[in-house]
């Protein structure tokens, strides 16, 4: 199967993934809903994917976006997954409430996945309703969108649309659609399925392909097999991409192998959550009971994840068993410095040093320390520190928000000492904090204010955060009860799939 990029600039829809065959995908008719509403619409994402219509002024695309009518062009297919749950192999997993409308075209030539989540059922749904609660609907678009615009590669948010129907989970609860874009929704869990339940049936044509859609420019040996250069591409994504999320106190909440995607963008919002005070152990998804993806467990779990699909890789790495076996093993390994090397760089940046040396560690692991023992806000303490850095304390909403306790501020004074020893234009990273420790995140009880009041009919709230989740490093004028952490009373301990 030859992977064909677009001929032309005209934005538009194209199918190359059903084109790989029958074995990858089937095709699927959505499921009309009766009264779609229109909850949030994503102009600026529209507007670079030049996305022709909008569901404001049109009543077609409010339909499209609720799978009650079809897109010029769309060829709706739901794809097939397996995947690793909780460390539990399940064989046949399968887009079982997503529907894949096609590979949009941007007007540049890029290619995105535009799939409705929570659309009704697919071949793949396995007895659920394939439908979704408006609650994660709204965590995974605000979320979503607020991680785009902290830099982090992530899966974005179109739109978000009510059903005017109800779903059955613990409670009746609102319905709602997600349009989600990703630069493609292929998984761990896809080259599993192939490799695993199928016993490496139509894996070179799945490999092939990835390789054409996501690892044709990248670095590394060209000449390679396109399964180490699959390998290799996504070691380093899932480097780079962990180390973000610790930089920002981000738990993913249910790392399983089919929600790691080969892009290396982060996907499935469901239990999400952005930590308030720093605690290494911090998990909030209430289906996670044993802490497996904790925040201080996702830099392993990741590793795992890899390992999973170097196995799946073995045959397509090399002939013989054991020099394959070797391959494989080298690039899994390469994982822990790469992790370390993008999580130390983040934490310089941080901290405003200009590297982090060998004899850094114990500055660092005080302050790690201090942020535990005194249980410090992970988002406002690096902001403070920022604001110090810079002379700019007393001119930020930061006093009302934060006091430093004792301990931190005598680790201050030590790191204040080190970092007259920066080499390198110290103005510059000094500022540099301010592009990479946010005033602004999704905090859990904001997330939870934006699901009860669009529940209760209020657009205009939610709306309003979002908006101002899109320029998260900077303060504006009011900030105060977007930034502030939760009083006792708002705090959120537990987070939902809404499976
Ligand atoms: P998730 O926990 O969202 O990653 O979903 C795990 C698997 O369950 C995926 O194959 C989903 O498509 C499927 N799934 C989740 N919720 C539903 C649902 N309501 N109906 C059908 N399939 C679902
Ligand atoms: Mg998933």
């Amino acid at each position: 199967m030859e992977f064909r990029e677009a001929a032309t600039a005209a934005p538009g829809f194209d199918h190359s993934y059903a084109r790989l065959g029958e074995r990858f995908s089937t095709p699927h008719s959505l499921d009309p809903v009766s009264e779609p509403r229109l909850i949030f619409w994503n102009q600026q994402l529209a507007d670079y994917l030049g996305w022709p219509a909008d569901p404001i002024s049109d009543p077609v695309q409010l339909a499209a976006l609720a799978g009650n009518e079809r897109l010029t062009d769309s060829q709706p297919i739901a794809t097939v997954y397996a995947g690793h749950q909780f460390g539990q192999f399940n064989p046949q997993l399968g887009d079982g409430r997503a529907t894949l409308l096609g590979e949009w075209i941007t007007p540049t030539g890029q290619r995105f996945d535009i799939q409705l989540k929570g659309a009704g059922p697919t071949p793949y749904s396995r007895g659920g309703d394939g439908r979704a609660p408006m609650g994660p609907v709204v965590r995974e678009y605000v979320v979503s969108e607020a991680m785009a615009a902290l830099g982090v590669p992530t899966s974005r948010a179109l739109a978000a649309v009510a059903t005017g129907e109800r779903v059955f989970r613990n409670r009746a609860e609102p319905g709602a659609i997600l349009t989600r874009v990703a630069s493609s929704h292929l998984r761990v869990g896809t080259i599993q399925f192939f490799a695993m339940t199928r016993g490496g049936e139509g894996l070179k044509d799945l490999v092939d392909y990835v390789v054409a859609r996501h690892f044709a420019t990248s670095d590394g040996d060209a000449d390679a097999k396109p399964a180490v250069r699959l390998l290799e591409g996504v070691c380093q994504h899932f480097a780079r991409l962990v180390a973000h999320w610790q930089a920002l106190g981000f738990v993913h909440g249910v790392l399983n192998t089919d929600n790691a995607l080969l892009c290396g963008e982060t996907i499935d919002f469901g239990p999400c959550a952005f930590m308030d005070h720093f605690d290494p152990q911090a998990s909030f998804s209430s289906i996670d009971r044993q802490g497996r993806y904790a925040w201080h467990n996702q830099p392993g779990i990741m590793h795992w994840n890899l390992a999973v699909l170097a196995e799946c890789l073995l045959p397509l790495i090399d002939d013989s068993a054991e020099a394959g076996q070797q391959i494989a093993q080298s690039i899994v390994d390469r994982y822990p410095l790469l992790f370390h090397s993008h999580h130390q760089n983040w934490l310089a940046s941080k901290l405003g040093l200009d590297h982090i040396h060998d004899s850094d560690a114990a500055l660092v692991q005080t302050f790690h320390d201090t942020l535990t023992t005194e249980k410090l806000d992970f988002t406002l303490a690096f902001r403070w520190l920022t604001e110090q850095a810079n002379g700019n304390l007393e001119h930020s909403p930061l006093p009302e928000l934060f006091t430093a306790p004792a301990p931190l501020q005598a680790w201050a004074a030590q790191w204040s000492d080190r970092r007259k020893h920066n080499t390198g234009d110290q103005k510059l990273v000094t500022a540099n904090m301010y592009r990479v420790n946010p005033a602004i995140i999704p905090r859990n009880h904001l997330v939870q204010r934006a699901i009860d009041t669009v529940e209760s009919g209020n657009l205009e709230w939610g709306q309003a955060w979002v908006d101002r989740l899109a320029s998260p490093y900077e303060w504006r004028d009011g900030d105060e009860d977007w930034a502030r952490p939760p009083h006792d009373e708002e705090r959120v301990t537990q987070t939902f799939c809404g499976t």
